[in-house]
C-alpha cells in the first residue's frame, strides 16, 4: 500500500504543475520529488545584510543576550486557520522507521500573526484559496481585515519552508518583505535542471519576488528579526534544506516555539521521527535536536503547527496570546 502510493505521487510528480502542487498537497510532492541533497548546516558568521529587491542576501546576527530579555515593544500573537483539514488519516508515511503503523491524527493547517509594536510579521501563508477542498474557509486578507489589519501593513512574511500548504496565498502580500531560508530559496531560483520539476513545481507563489518586484531576505543562518530577541527565525533545515522555525517571546504566554513541518506532530516530534520524503534525514535530526535544547532551555511553549492537538495552546481567533 505504501509502496503503491509512492508509485502513484511520483506519477503525480511527472506532471505537476503549480495548481496540481496545492492540490496534491505538500507529503505526496515531497516523497516524490528527488530534491538536491539540502546545503550542508552553516556555520560561518555571515556579514548582516540589508533586504534587497530580488536578490539574495546572507544575514548571520551575531551572537546576543537577547534570549533572556524581554522586548519593550508589546508582541502579540495570533493563529489564523491556513486550510480546511481533510478527515484524521494515517500519518504513518510520516516515519521511516516504522514506528506509528496505524496512528491515525488530524492535521491542520496553521499560520500566524505577530505584532511588534506596530509592525507585522505573518508566518507562513497556508493553502491557496484555490487548493479545492483544503483551501481556507476564510482568505489570510479577510482573517487579518477581522483584526483591522491591511494587508500594506504587513511589512514581513516568513516562509517556514516552499512547500504550497505554507506559500498559498503568499502573493496576497507583494509590498512584504519575504523572509525564507536561503537554501529555499536557491532552489526555487536554481536554473532547470533535465527531469527536476522542483522549482517549477513550488515557485509559482515566488513569481513576484523572483521576478526582483518584490523584497527578498534570503537566510542562511537564524536571524533575530528586530535585534531583541522578540522574533526570531531559526534555521533547522532537513524537511527542505533551508526550513525555518520561529521563536516569539511574549511578555505573559513566555516564548513560544512554532515547528513549521520540523516535526508534523507530537508522536514524531517527541520520537525524532522523520518523514522519509525530507530532504535530509540527518538535517532532520539535528535541528530536532537543538530545537528541543531551546524548548528546554527558554521553557517555550512548543506549537507544532501541523497537529490539531496544538491549536488550543494560543487563544482562539481573533484572540492573541501576549
Ligand atoms: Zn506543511
Amino acid at each position: 500500500m505504501q509502496i503503491h502510493r509512492i508509485g502513484t505521487t511520483h506519477r503525480a510528480a511527472r506532471n505537476a504543475t503549480g495548481a496540481l502542487a496545492a492540490r496534491v498537497g505538500v507529503v505526496a510532492l515531497c516523497a516524490a520529488l528527488a530534491l538536491p541533497p539540502s546545503a550542508t548546516a552553516q556555520t560561518q558568521t555571515q556579514p548582516q545584510a540589508q533586504p534587497q529587491t530580488g536578490a539574495q542576501t546572507g544575514t548571520a546576527p551575531p551572537a546576543t543576550s537577547t534570549a533572556t530579555a524581554l522586548p519593550r515593544e508589546e508582541v502579540t500573537l495570533t493563529r489564523l486557520d491556513c486550510g480546511t483539514a481533510a478527515p484524521p488519516a494515517d500519518v504513518s508515511r510520516f516515519n521511516d522507521t516504522f514506528a506509528w503503523p496505524r496512528l491515525v491524527l488530524q492535521l491542520v493547517y496553521s499560520c500566524y500573526l505577530v505584532r511588534h509594536g506596530d509592525d507585522y510579521l505573518l508566518w507562513d501563508t497556508g493553502q491557496s484559496m484555490a487548493a479545492g477542498a483544503l483551501a481556507p474557509k476564510t482568505s489570510l486578507v479577510d482573517q487579518l481585515a477581522a483584526l483591522r489589519v491591511r494587508p500594506e501593513q504587513v511589512k514581513y512574511v516568513a516562509i517556514s519552508h516552499y512547500h504550497p500548504d505554507h506559500t498559498g496565498q503568499l502573493a496576497s502580500f507583494p509590498q512584504a518583505t519575504l523572509l525564507i531560508g536561503r537554501a529555499d530559496w536557491d532552489v526555487l531560483t536554481a536554473p532547470a535542471r533535465p527531469g527536476s520539476t522542483t522549482a517549477a513545481t513550488f515557485a509559482a507563489p515566488f513569481a513576484h519576488w523572483i521576478s526582483g518586484a518584490g523584497k527578498v531576505e534570503a537566510l542562511p543562518q537564524d536571524k533575530d528579526l528586530f535585534g531583541n530577541g522578540a522574533v526570531v527565525l531559526l534555521a533547522t533545515p532537513g524537511h527542505t534544506p533551508g526550513h525555518k522555525s520561529l521563536l516569539v517571546r511574549l511578555r505573559e504566554l513566555g516564548p513560544v516555539l512554532i515547528t513549521g513541518d520540523l516535526a508534523h506532530f507530537h508522536e514524531n516530534y517527541e520520537s525524532g521521527g522523520v518523514p522519509p520524503f525530507n530532504t535530509s534525514r540527518a538535517e532532520t535530526t539535528a535541528s530536532l535536536d537543538r530545537f528541543k535544547k531551546i524548548a528546554t532551555q527558554l521553557r517555550a511553549t512548543v506549537i507544532i503547527q501541523h497537529d490539531a492537538r496544538d491549536v488550543s495552546k494560543l487563544p482562539a481567533f481573533p484572540g492573541a496570546a501576549r
